[in-house]
């Protein structure tokens, strides 16, 4: 399911980009299960309707996999850290992760309830440098994109995770810079495996990610373009001035290279929507 805090307006001649955005999330998750079967790393977080129940535990079952029920997120129209429990008759999500076994599923959900970013981020095989990026910046910004970046951006299409919410993304995690080396090499072993599932969609999603995209971000909202389609979603942090990242991706340049193209963001001029961190708990729970 594509998020719902999220709009897409495809461009004249693109129509069927939305529908093919579905099947991209689609995919992605499918690769990220495979990834913890084939023991490439611990845990994955999967999100459920109830509905489906019955047909993924089926499969959990067969696979020899555990499913460890986290909690019961309301579907709203809130952003995605905004995870609610449900009122009663209230349609829900089940939050739950799958591992190989019983013990890493309650080490994961330990680390879940207390929000302890380090372990998840270490049970998701997330690489060091990016889970200090998320601890540091995350409470700050919820979407946390490059955020000393702006103006002409260079990197890798593994990193770009630009378009998550909207489905293509090669990686789980946000990278900590797009040229980060540890999110390349984890998003070769994940695009292998997304192109054996669907190697026609797989190509499609990184010639996505690897063209020209404006991302911009301003008074809580962010604007993306890519040559396909618009997309529009909701963010918790509000810049006074726009924050505008002009994506040019590299497939075969070596980090160095990227890093001084890519033009830093001067100053910080920002009214941070001050979150207290209780609210702050309250949204990523
Ligand atoms: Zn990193």
């Amino acid at each position: 399911m594509i998020q719902d805090f999220t709009r897409i307006i495809p461009k004249q001649n693109y129509e069927k980009w939305p529908g093919k955005l579905s099947l991209m999330v689609k995919l992605f998750n499918q690769t990220e299960y495979q990834i913890v079967k084939k023991k490439i790393r611990i845990a994955a977080i999967v999100e459920l309707d109830p509905n489906n129940l019955q047909n993924f535990l089926e499969k959990v079952n067969k696979d020899r996999l555990i499913f460890t029920p986290l909690k019961k997120v309301a579907i709203s129209t809130g952003f995605s850290a905004n995870h609610i429990s449900p009122e009663p008759n209230q349609p829900f999500l089940w939050k739950g992760c799958i591992t190989r076994t019983y013990k890493d599923g309650q080490k994961f959900k330990e680390a879940y309830l207390k929000n302890d970013h380090r372990v998840i981020g270490r049970m998701l095989g997330y690489p060091e440098c990016c889970i200090d990026y998320f601890i540091k910046n995350f409470p700050i910004d919820s979407c946390p994109i490059w955020v000393d970046l702006e103006g002409k951006v260079k990197g890798f299409p593994e990193n770009n995770g630009m378009l998550r919410y909207f489905g293509p993304k090669i990686v789980a995690h946000l990278s900590c810079s797009p040229t980060c080396e540890a999110t390349k090499e984890i998003g070769k072993t994940w695009f292998k495996l997304m192109q054996e599932i669907d190697n026609n969609l797989a190509d499609e999603l990184y010639k996505l990610l690897a063209s020209p995209i404006t991302w911009n971000s301003y008074h809580g909202v962010v604007q993306i373009e890519t040559p396909y389609f618009v997309g529009l979603n909701s963010a918790l942090f509000v810049l006074k001035k726009p924050r505008i990242i002009d994506w040019q991706a590299q497939k075969n340049q070596n980090a160095k290279e990227l890093i001084i193209q890519s033009t830093k963001q001067k100053k910080v001029k920002t009214t941070k929507k001050q979150l207290s961190s209780k609210k702050i708990v309250k949204r990523i729970k």
